[in-house]
């Protein structure tokens, strides 16, 4: 293969904040496109249509395009090979599914949703992994047939071999092998007619002429899968490399609940993506101590796919606030810095919206600042006896107050003020508390005070990474404060 035929793609699902994890993978590809004169694509796998949204995919291409990731071919610039969501493909599966069913490695099953959860706990209370159990492997086509002519909802599942083990290279962790008995009879259709993530990822590979496919460890397990649905269907599969996930410093895994994970966290901080780019990057070449700071030109240069490890990439956020530190001194001019700072307070248009809610609420320009500057910070620094000073509320009630709303806002859909208000409302409800009393605690974890801009709006604007990260911080601070009684009083 010629090295210009190089493809390789990002394809995330809109099914959340976009990730720094996927901002990871990206550069990653990226580099390894830019490497190989080859073509990077981004395409969009929304197959899983309760939880994808516009708005979410909409942010995770707003957000690579912020890391500087540029994409030859998707859904928003097209290309030969488009459509490039999933959703938009539709049509194209159906016959891959049929030829495989057609040439006996796929079967009808009809099992219910109830049947398989009484199936899988019937496992796990047996300490054994729950799979399908093939009871509709072998039904006879007849009979399927009748089932289906009379509309019962059915999908389409592959056959795996019984026995034996699945093998292949992996670009990062060799030759692996894993047994045929570990892996499950997976649906390839769903009911509604919907690819699954593995049915649609290999034709979409398959079509769009993918040759090396670089995504996260946690798809290992699943290539023995793709392999055979490449195998099923006649076709090459791409080359597989799985990089190690991003963990927190203590080798967890990297989540929301622990660290800000979202690329729209990073920016509205304010760190410059070419630093958040440098210190992903950094996980990918080997470098001397003096060398961290690098450009991506630099990190093209250096990027070396053979030397990847599998000890898995540290996010230090430390060492990402050093680095940004640097790129802010010495990467950029100083006209290219305040010409940063300007565009990072209108980002999101975070410096107009929050201009017309303070218009009818300062005597003097020069209130500003107090009034809303927390739309422009970090961490707010608060403690304990910021929430103290709220009348008739307990510690202990602000941190329920907190607790639950930085949990039940992880349910809004679509981020806006309206969604916001309606989930707080609710959020009163259940709780049995006036609005008025969760408003308040949430004001001053959000805002740093109680005389503010209005809640909801400033919530808007800030979005919904800063705010988690902000009621985080709050619990944090209220949780220290009842631990401080607690001991002063015993
Ligand atoms: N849609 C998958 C994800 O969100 C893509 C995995 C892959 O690259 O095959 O991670």
């Amino acid at each position: 293969m010629s090295e210009t035929g190089v493809r390789v793609r990002i394809a995330p699902s809109p099914t959340g904040e976009p990730h720094v994890g996927t901002a990871y993978i990206a550069l990653f590809n990226y580099l390894f496109a830019k490497k190989h004169n080859g073509t990077f694509i981004l395409r969009i796998e929304d197959t899983d249509a309760t939880r994808s949204t516009p708005e979410f995919e909409q942010k995770v291409l707003d957000a690579l395009k912020w890391c500087g990731l540029e994409w030859a071919e998707g859904p928003d610039v097209g290309g030969p090979y488009g459509p490039y969501r999933q959703s938009d493909r539709k049509h194209i599966y159906g016959e891959y599914v049929e030829k495989i069913v057609a040439a006996g490695h796929g079967f009808r099953c009809f099992c219910t949703p109830e049947r398989l959860e009484e199936m899988r706990a019937g496992q796990r209370a047996s300490g054994k992994q729950p799979k399908y159990d093939g009871k509709c492997l072998n039904l006879k086509a007849e009979e399927v047939k009748a089932r289906m002519d009379a509309g019962e909802p059915s999908v389409v599942r592959m056959k795996i071999p019984a026995e034996g083990a699945c093998e292949f290279h992996d670009g990062v962790y060799g030759d692996v092998s894993i047994p045929w008995e570990s892996v499950d009879m997976q649906v390839l259709l769903k009911a509604d007619g919907m690819p699954t993530y593995h049915m649609a990822n290999v034709v979409d590979d398959h079509l769009m002429k993918i040759t090396h496919v670089a995504r996260g460890e946690e798809w290992l397990a699943s290539v023995p899968k793709h392999i055979l649905l490449y195998q099923y269907l006649g076709l090459e599969p791409p080359k597989f490399m799985h990089l190690s996930l991003m963990r927190n410093a203590d080798k967890s895994k990297l989540s929301k609940r622990r660290n800000p994970t979202s690329i729209s966290y990073y920016s509205a901080l304010g760190y410059l993506p070419e630093a958040l780019m440098n210190f992903l990057g950094l996980f990918f070449i080997q470098i001397a101590e003096g060398e961290e700071m690098m450009s991506m030109e630099q990190l093209k240069e250096k990027f070396d796919p053979e030397s990847l490890n599998k000890a898995g990439a540290i996010f230090d956020i430390q060492k990402l606030d050093w680095l940004n530190g640097r790129w802010l001194r010495e990467g950029i001019s100083e006209g290219e810095f305040v010409a940063r700072v300007l565009n990072w307070a209108q980002e999101n248009d975070r410096f107009m919206e929050g201009m017309k809610l303070a218009q009818s609420r300062i005597e003097r320009l020069s209130d500003l600042p107090d009034l809303a500057g927390f739309l422009l910070k970090g961490d707010l620094g608060l403690t304990a006896d910021n929430f103290r000073r709220i009348k008739k509320t307990s510690l202990e009630d602000v941190l329920a107050v907190l607790q639950t709303s930085h949990d039940d806002l992880e349910k809004i859909f679509e981020w806006n003020t309206a969604s916001i208000e309606e989930e707080l409302r609710a959020i009163s409800e259940r709780m049995e508390k006036k609005l008025r009393d969760v408003v308040a605690p949430l004001f001053i974890a959000v805002s740093g005070s109680s005389r503010s801009l209005p809640l909801f709006d400033s919530m808007a604007i800030l979005g919904r990474s800063v705010v988690r990260q902000r009621l985080k911080q709050a619990i944090t601070a209220v949780k220290l404060g009842l631990e401080e009684d607690k001991k002063n009083n015993g």
